[in-house]
């Protein structure tokens, strides 16, 4: 039997489980509610459940990695602040995991593990310095400098999603506007496309054949009519990466990584993003940086799990 960790990536709607080899392979997964008003402990117990059965099976894991958006306090293993998960902050979640499963648990911000997994697995630690963004319903970030995944003084290094890209700009959840999130977070790209599709009540035919129930769009759907030829779809797209340029450039211009991954559900828009940032990066005069970075979207968009579980092996048993 292979040695084992298994790793934990907490959505707002689901939590994914995964049993991950040394090499990043799973060989099992599993997904459960994460129903979160029904509270952590809740949430607690239904997890050992699935990984209690799991080692009943055989699986026999060293580590466990514990995953969750949120400004993630990694010393102590618990959340500080969270917009998905209310009443979740506070809980002692990598104590409470590591006594009930008599396993070595490291809790890790969901952006981090994502970029460690994508990182780790799809580059083979190749370049010495990334940067990773997530693109899902928020947008997260994580930085990799000389092979190590960068947390900073609270852990909450790598938070493009919330550096600023507009004044005073949209309102973000995080409670602040004009971020970065608030233009390339799923709710701001869809935010845009219903205000240009209520301004143009003739335009976007291809986007109202495909989803005449607005309610419904999606970023799958705004790709699909992008795809087909409507322009209003193009638009969204364009302005999104534009908003996703200025930001990126931002980051890499502290940074100066060698790679840019784009990560998260929003980065199978492929080209329609990486077009505008692009542009904007050629844009720039002061470009060294921004032209010596290799940019482009991960093969895998959902590593938490596997970059979790490694994460955790990495800072407990090796
Ligand atoms: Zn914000």
């Amino acid at each position: 039997m292979s040695r084992l960790a298994f790793g934990v990536d907490v959505g707002g709607t689901f939590a994914k489980i995964a049993a991950v080899t040394r090499a990043g392979k799973v060989l099992r997964k599993d997904e459960i509610p994460t129903d979160p008003h029904a509270g952590p402990a809740d949430f607690t117990d239904r997890l050992c459940a699935v990984l209690g059965s799991w080692r009943r099976r055989g699986l026999r894991a060293e580590a466990l990695g514990f995953a969750v958006a949120g400004d993630v306090d990694h010393e102590r293993g618990r959340l500080r602040l969270t917009p998905n998960l209310p009443g979740w902050p506070g809980y002692p979640f990598r104590d409470a995991l590591r006594r009930r499963l008599r396993l070595p648990t490291v809790m890790e911000n969901d952006a981090n593990a994502a970029v460690w997994g994508a990182y780790a697995v799809e580059l083979g630690r190749r370049p010495r310095s990334l940067i990773g963004v997530t693109l899902g319903t928020g947008v997260g970030g994580g930085i990799v400098v000389d092979g190590r995944l960068q947390r900073g003084a609270t852990g909450t290094a790598g938070e493009i999603g919330h550096t600023r890209v507009a004044w005073p700009g949209e309102p973000c959840r995080c409670g602040s506007r004009g971020c970065l999130e608030a233009y390339a977070g799923t709710y701001g790209i869809l935010r845009l496309a219903r205000r240009l599709l209520r301004a143009g009540p003739g335009r976007g035919r291809v986007l109202r054949r495909l989803c005449p129930n607005l309610k419904a769009l999606t970023p799958k759907v705004l790709r699909t009519a992008a795809d087909q030829g409507d322009p209003l779809a193009a638009e969204v797209w364009e302005r999104t990466g534009t908003m996703l340029g200025l930001g990126l450039a931002d980051a890499v211009m502290l940074v100066n990584p060698e790679a840019l991954l784009l990560l998260g559900g929003v980065s199978r828009a492929g080209d329609w993003l990486l077009r505008p940032v692009r542009r904007v990066f050629r844009e720039r005069p002061f470009g060294t940086a921004l032209r010596a970075v290799s940019l482009r979207c991960a093969a895998d968009p959902d590593g938490g799990c596997v970059g979790a579980a490694l994460l955790a092996w990495e800072e407990t048993c090796l």
